[in-house]
């Protein structure tokens, strides 16, 4: 598997950064059906740095479906 680059953490909601929702689809996740990407360390300009808890999809494909798709 191959790991993406993730997006900036300023630009993610709090759910995102919790690990309660997609950092890719923003979809909310339910526990075992998404994948732990690991505690990720930010340190924001001029603040005080801080930790953070990626979660996204498991599965990748309908994920990126849903992040490029653009629900009409
Ligand atoms: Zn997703």
């Amino acid at each position: 598997m191959t790991v993406r680059d993730l997006p900036p953490v300023g630009e993610l909601t709090e759910q995102q950064q919790r690990g309660w929702s997609c950092v890719w689809c923003r979809t909310a996740l339910t526990v075992g059906e998404d994948m732990d990407l690991g505690e990720k360390r930010a340190r924001p300009e001029g603040g005080a740095a801080y930790s953070w808890f990626p979660r996204a999809c498991s599965d990748a494909a309908a994920c990126a479906a849903r992040e490029t798709g653009k629900m009409p």
